[in-house]
């Protein structure tokens, strides 16, 4: 998917001190294909990219402490600044009711919307009424009646004396129903056809001009690739639209078309529909899609977070004492007491659904733990820190009693301690500091 090709990328920086120019053009280069990839359109991508390898060119980012966290940084900026930039609320009209047209390409969504959209507005306090003006296929409108009532709204439907047969008069008729019975709210619904057709857009354009709508939403599945641009610059150029609602966005979709369409159509993305039932649905959050997306925003804070936790010297110099077998108790002490200072992990943990060991190591990693390993390990001599093979049955009912424990305690301590220097000198080639205790991250 995107989210991983880009997750992958940019983790292939961290780790890098000073990012070179071929650095940043091979993960430019990178990013460039995993947005096609994912049916972003050339254009986006191309401006998109540009943006990416100037800044990350810049000076800014080679004087930063951490340029890959900084490149992480400008791709989420970017990303956000394509999908619209900041969150657009909707209009609602100064004299009600508002109108909202919605408007898209049979089996986009527009329906269940109308009563997604519907159930949120009563929420937030208003009182909508939707409007059947999808009169081309013949259960469009007992569709709308079944979300009307499962959203607990009324519903206005094509019934003789109020145009049935022309959706243009049921659209007009349904905003002077909302005026007479003063709702505040109509949700106009439209028909659709499989790919973009001209009466249907002359339709289109005609409901709305004659009910002048304050928003008219185009709603267009993520799932559709790569004709996501080409559809909504139809439907611009048609009968324009003030806003975008992104559906089935909990499919399998590689979304980058979708994405396309807020930087194309200069319309901002603002609401998200993620499921049948009408309460998976929630206004759009450009940055919260764009660390949807880049979820490795979380994983790289987390790596990074791990890693400062340990004094790059001081990990060098661990490694090499893994490696040459000369990791004592003395630097276990240390390493444990390293821990306290990942103080947010496990919250951090939360948001990774892969770290799931990991955070239960956490979870049985107190700070209780520490002090008890801190008693035992400083009841010991220096001797017996340095040379665990020392510490013989009467040295450790020695130490446990003058830290305070028992013997039991002593032995587990210094089984993980004879575990964790055994794990680490496996893996003490690989550069990356472990925590002993904790499995790979
Ligand atoms: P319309 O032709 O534009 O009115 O589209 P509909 O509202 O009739 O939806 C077409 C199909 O897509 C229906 O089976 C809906 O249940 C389904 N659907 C709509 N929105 C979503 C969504 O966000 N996620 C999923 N998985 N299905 C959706
Ligand atoms: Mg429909």
């Amino acid at each position: 998917s995107l989210s991983d090709r880009l997750a992958q990328t940019l983790t292939n920086l961290r780790g890098k001190g000073k990012l070179s120019p071929a650095d940043v053009d091979g993960t430019v280069r990178e990013i460039r294909r995993a947005l096609l990839d994912a049916d972003v359109s050339l254009d986006v991508v191309k401006a998109f990219t540009g943006a990416i390898r100037e800044r990350a060119l810049g000076d800014d980012v080679n004087k930063a402490l951490n340029p890959a966290q900084q490149v992480v940084q400008i791709v989420n900026e970017e990303l956000i600044t394509i999908l619209g930039g900041q969150q657009r609320r909707l209009e609602f009209a100064k004299r009600p009711p508002t109108v909202i047209m919605l408007a898209g390409l049979q089996g986009a969504g527009k329906t269940t919307l109308a009563g997604k959209l519907a159930k949120w507005l009563k929420k937030e306090g208003h009182t909508p009424v939707l409007v059947a003006s999808d009169l081309q296929r013949p259960n469009a409108v007992t569709q709308l009646q079944v979300v009307g009532e499962q959203a607990g709204v009324p519903v206005f439907a094509p019934e003789p004396g109020n145009g049935v047969g022309d959706p243009v008069k049921v659209a007009k008729n349904g905003v002077k129903f909302a005026e007479d019975k003063q709702y505040d709210t109509v949700i106009v619904d439209t028909a659709g056809r499989l790919g973009v057709d001209a009466d249907l857009m002359k339709q289109a354009s005609n409901i709305r001009k004659a009910v002048d709508p304050d928003e008219v939403l185009f709603v267009i599945d993520a799932m559709i690739g790569q004709d996501a641009v080409a559809t909504a610059k139809a439907f611009q150029d048609g009968v324009d639209f003030t806003g975008v609602v992104l559906t089935k966005l909990d499919g399998d979709a590689r979304g980058g078309a979708a994405l396309s369409v807020a930087s194309v159509t200069g319309r901002p993305i603002m609401f998200a529909s993620t499921g049948e039932t009408l309460d998976d649905f929630e206004p759009f959050h450009p940055d919260r899609m764009a660390s949807r997306i880049l979820d490795l925003g979380d994983i790289l804070t987390l790596i990074e977070q791990v890693q400062s936790a340990f004094d790059e010297k001081e990990a060098a110099e661990i490694a090499e004492k893994f490696a040459t077998d000369s990791f004592t108790l003395d630097d276990f002490l240390k390493q444990m007491q390293q821990l306290r200072k990942m103080g947010s992990i496990k919250g951090m943990l939360g948001m990774l659904p892969g770290a799931k060991g990991m955070r239960e190591q956490l979870d049985n990693f107190d700070e209780r733990e520490i002090t008890r390993t801190e008693a035992i390990i400083q009841s010991m001599t220096p001797q017996e820190r340095a040379n665990s093979k020392l510490l013989n049955g009467s040295r450790r009912l020695r130490i446990a009693r003058g830290s305070g424990m028992t013997v039991t305690d002593v032995n587990q301590l210094v089984n993980r301690f004879e575990q964790a220097a055994k794990m680490m000198k496996t893996v003490a080639k690989g550069g990356v500091p472990q925590v002993p205790g904790m499995g790979p991250i």
